[in-house]
This record gives structure tokens, C-alpha cells and sequence, in this order.
């Protein structure tokens, strides 16, 4: 209900609504909806009252809200059901118990702070409260498990183009899972799998983006090669417009990829966002490290490397990291 009274506030912006129209609208007494002003209140929405007038939405804080996602976003699937959670240890894995309880494909979970967000191999991922987007997305995708690391090359796609949509900025992508902005990473990509020799039981795409921290947010040791949205742009950004971009993106993206011949052309869209393609790279893979010139990017999403010899290889994403010579890119 309070998310009803929140809609037809947002729908009034700027007007006045009275507490009686709220209260036959919604089915209600006029105590219940004040009720539900004041817990919205609470929340940091600023409403005023008056008496005769009644109440008008002044200013809306940058709070995630499941269900306005869930009523405003344009998908089929993704985003269809919401879960936010306040803290979470990881979204990844809240996502993997539901998606192993059965929960459907499209199911998204959202967490204002992360204690133990994951980033690839073990590493971790900083997830403060109140300044990012921490998501992840259960598919089920009728693919074979070789074919899963396609799944980051379209997540990474839909970030950079959702960044560009909502603040007009134009990222990189560093092959094949981090979005960057002025050389330092904004956002990073962790796809998960359960499958069996043949078949996918299900993946989990977290999304991890910094919007609203500040470059002293960010601890000591990562603070030259991260970066958030706003210290870019140089001001807040509503979080909920990047979370629903991304997922329209991401599901766009995600049913062109399953079409037999799609993934020809969003490979080629990959590429135009690509600060790997044509840099001297440094490939580490367990205890081996190759160098050599990225050249280009299969249509499955994989990275030709010509090394030093001139022998071309192709790298997989799941178990490398990709290092520019001299530094991060
Ligand atoms: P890599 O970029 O090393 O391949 P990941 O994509 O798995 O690895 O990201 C994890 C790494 O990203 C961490 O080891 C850390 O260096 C860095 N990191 C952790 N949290 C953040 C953050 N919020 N923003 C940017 N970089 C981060």
C-alpha cells in the first residue's frame, strides 16, 4: 500500500493530493494513509502537508524500490520479480539458494550493501551501503555450458550502454568483464554457473557498478584503478534509472543472443567499447603469463592474442585475467 500511495504521489508531482482521494482510491482509512506517509517519510521521501490540501511529493531520496522497478520496467522477464534486501553478503549468492529452490529465470535480486561481494577467482568486491547497484540476474538459458562466457560479453554490453542512455557518458569495456571510465574501473561482471556435462541447472550474472561513492570511499589499495559514476559526471545519479536500463538492455541483449545469428552483431557492438582490442595485453592464467597483441574477439566472445612468436591464442574468459602492459588497461 505504500508503494500505491507512493505511485499516486509521483503521478501528482508538483499538486497537492488530498487524504480523502488517497484514502477511497486505495480502499482505506485516512489514518492508514497517514500511517504510510510518515514510514515514507522515514525512508527520506519529503512530503508535505497540508491540512485542506492535503499531501505533495517534494523530493524522492535515491532509494531502490522493488516493486516501482518491477511496475516501470518494459521486459518480459528480467526484472519481472525484484528482491531487495538491505545487506546481503553477496547477491550472487542469494540469487544461487533461489535459483536452487526453483525461483524462475528473470529473477532479480538487489542489495544495498554487499559484506562479502564477490569478484572472479576468489577476489573481493567492495560494496558500500547506499551508493551502488549490487544486482544479479537467474538465467536459464537452453545453451550449452561452453557457451555460458557469452553471458558476461552481453552484461558488460548492456552496462556500457545503459550508462551512455542515463548519463550521456561513454565507457570502455576492458575484456571481457569490466566497465571503465577514465581508466579506472566503474563496474565489474561475476557470471556464476550450475550445470551438468550437457545442460545448464542455471547462471547467475552479478552486476557490481559504483555510482554514488566518492574516490575517498573506496579503500586506500584500490583507489587508482576504481571509479564510481559520480566522480565522473561530478554529480549523484539516481541509481534506479541505471538499474532499469540495464535490465531492459540486458534482457534486449540476452533473447537476440539466443536467436540463431545474433551473436554476430553484438559481438561487433562489444568491439566498438573495446580498450583491450589492439593493446599489448599480459594474459595470467594460473601460473603462466602470456604477452602479446589482443587482436580480436570471436563471435562466441573469446580474445585472439598474437604473442610475441606470432602464434595466435585464443583465451577463454572464465579462468584468466587480462592485464594491459603497463597497468590495469
Ligand atoms: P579483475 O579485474 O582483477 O579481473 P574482478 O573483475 O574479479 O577482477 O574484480 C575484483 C577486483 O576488483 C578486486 O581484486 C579489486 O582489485 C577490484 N575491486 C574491488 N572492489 C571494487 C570496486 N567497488 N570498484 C572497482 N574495483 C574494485
Amino acid at each position: 500500500m505504500k508503494f500505491q500511495i507512493l505511485k499516486t504521489l509521483k503521478q501528482n508531482k508538483g499538486c497537492y493530493v488530498s487524504g480523502e482521494e488517497l484514502s477511497s482510491l486505495l480502499g482505506v482509512s485516512r489514518t492508514a494513509v497517514w500511517k504510510n506517509i510518515s514510514a515514507l517519510r522515514k525512508e527520506g521521501f519529503v512530503i508535505k502537508s497540508s491540512s485542506r490540501k492535503g499531501y505533495q511529493l517534494v523530493s524522492t531520496p535515491d532509494v531502490i524500490i522493488a516493486e516501482e522497478i518491477q511496475a516501470e520496467l518494459s521486459t518480459k522477464i528480467v526484472g519481472k520479480e525484484v528482491i531487495y534486501m538491505d545487506v546481503v553478503s553477496s547477491t550472487n549468492t542469494v540469487a544461487k539458494e533461489k535459483a536452487a529452490q526453483g525461483y524462475s529465470e528473470g529473477m532479480v535480486i538487489i542489495a544495498d550493501q554487499q559484506t562479502a561481494g564477490k569478484g572472479r577467482l576468489g577476489r573481493s568486491w567492495e560494496s558500500p551501503p547506499g551508493t551502488g547497484i549490487w544486482l544479479s540476474i537467474v538465467l536459464r538459458p537452453e545453451i550449452s555450458p561452453p557457451e555460458a562466457p557469452f553471458i558476461t560479453i552481453l552484461a558488460a554490453l548492456a552496462v556500457a550502454r545503459a550508462l551512455e542512455k542515463t548519463v550521456g557518458i561513454t565507457p570502455g569495456i576492458k575484456w571481457p568483464n569490466d566497465i571503465v571510465l577514465e581508466k579506472a574501473k566503474v563496474c565489474g561482471i561475476l557470471t556464476e554457473m550450475s550445470a551438468e556435462m550437457e545442460r545448464i541447472n542455471y547462471i547467475i550474472v552479478g552486476i557490481g557498478i559504483n555510482v554514488n561513492q566518492d574516490i575517498f570511499d573506496f579503500p586506500e589499495e584500490i583507489r587508482d584503478k576504481a571509479t564510481s559514476v559520480k566522480t565522473v559526471v561530478g554529480h549523484t545519479v539516481d541509481r534506479k534509472a541505471i538499474v532499469m536500463k540495464v535490465l531492459e538492455y540486458f534482457e534486449k541483449f540476452y533473447f537476440s543472443a539466443l536467436q540463431e545469428g545474433s551473436k554476430k552483431k553484438l559481438v561487433e557492438e562489444y568491439r566498438q567499447y573495446s580498450l583491450t582490442l589492439g593493446s599489448q595485453v599480459k594474459v595470467i592464467c594460473q601460473n603462466q603469463t602470456i604477452t602479446g597483441k589482443a587482436l580480436d574477439i570471436t563471435e562466441k566472445g573469446e580474445l585472439i592474442v598474437q604473442t610475441e612468436n606470432g602464434e595466435k591464442i585464443t583465451v577463454f574468459s572464465g579462468e584468466v585475467s587480462v592485464r594491459g602492459l603497463y597497468g590495469y588497461i
